[in-house]
């Protein structure tokens, strides 16, 4: 087992696990969780083709539950681990709900809304802004979206090829 660095890592690695439950439906791999006062309260994994719900992002369901937990859409303790860049609606929520620390695996430079297209996480016009750490076990976190994408691709494929094998033989 590896040797766990820092506890940057080890939330993350959290997060990761939960990025596993969303590969392993098929969904791209994005996983989240929420630390407050040393525990997780909050734990989430992209279900958006499963859910067919355009708002079942890993944060927004781990923001739903650590929400539940403390009683109060304000998460002023909490710290947000992401294996991904958030996008803008997760961003969007993540300072409205308060959080004043995000902790994040890899960037998303086609739709990322921490650093990459926009940064809605430190807009110093809004009332609040986050602590953003980036780069937390990036290779892991971007290791996995690419093994995703390329099966994927190699799926499609094969599909493409089985029908075009099918409509020749009619
Ligand atoms: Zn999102």
């Amino acid at each position: 087992m590896a040797v766990i660095k820092s506890v940057e890592e080890k939330y993350m690695k959290e997060a990761l696990k939960q990025a596993k439950k969303a590969y392993a439906l098929g969904e791209v791999p994005i996983g989240c969780v929420i630390v407050h006062e040393g525990k997780i309260i909050g734990r989430g994994y992209n279900r958006r083709n499963t859910d067919k719900n355009t708002l079942a992002h890993a944060e927004i369901t781990a923001i739903n539950k650590a929400s539940k937990v403390i009683g109060d859409w304000r998460l002023e303790e909490c710290t947000l681990y992401v294996t991904l860049e958030p996008c803008q609606m997760c961003a969007g929520a993540i300072v409205q709900a308060r959080i004043p620390e995000v902790v994040m695996g890899c960037m998303n430079p086609k739709a990322g809304c921490a650093g990459s297209i926009l940064n809605i996480l430190e807009m110093p016009q809004f009332n609040h802004q986050v602590k953003v750490t980036r780069g937390i076990l990036e290779a892991e976190c971007s290791q996995m979206l690419k093994t995703f994408f390329e099966e994927l691709r190699i799926r499609n494929k094969q599909e493409k090829e089985a029908r075009k094998s099918l409509s020749s033989l009619s």
